[in-house]
């Protein structure tokens, strides 16, 4: 048995995690200061590390002047969300108020944590593996 992550090791990753996918500010195309934002926000633990209610922004947009989205959730943060999500917007509405324990949001994310890096690593063995057999 694993042990649990700490909820500050479970952000640490997520955070890492939703930058990487992102790669650059989803509202302005900064690569600089890159946060990862939650639109729901974490005291909901349903969606605490649900990649859909997260997405990657830099330090102005989003706490920025007091006109970064965080400030305006339910602006045009919601309009991002609404084009991005579509219909699944309101399935995730519904997840970010329904109820999960701390231990289990973070044992879930755990364990897709793993099951991402140990998918990532047995890519590479595999094409490690082709590419000495066409040698
Ligand atoms: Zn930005």
């Amino acid at each position: 048995m694993k042990k649990l992550w700490s909820f500050r090791t479970a952000d640490d990753k997520f955070s890492q995690f939703i930058r990487k996918r992102d790669g650059k500010c989803q509202r302005c195309g900064s690569a600089n200061n890159l946060q990862a934002s939650h639109f729901w926000s974490k005291n909901h633990w349903a969606t605490r590390y649900d990649p859909d209610n997260c997405i990657t922004l830099c330090y102005p947009c989003h706490y920025g002047n007091s006109k970064g989205w965080e400030y305006d959730l339910q602006g045009e943060y919601r309009e991002y969300m609404l084009k991005k999500l579509g219909k699944h917007y309101r399935e995730l509405e519904i997840k970010a108020h329904s109820f999960k324990s701390r231990r289990q949001a973070i044992e879930e994310w755990q364990n897709k944590w793993h099951t991402i890096n140990n998918t990532t690593k047995a890519g590479k063995k595999t094409l490690k593996k082709t590419s000495k057999t066409s040698l």
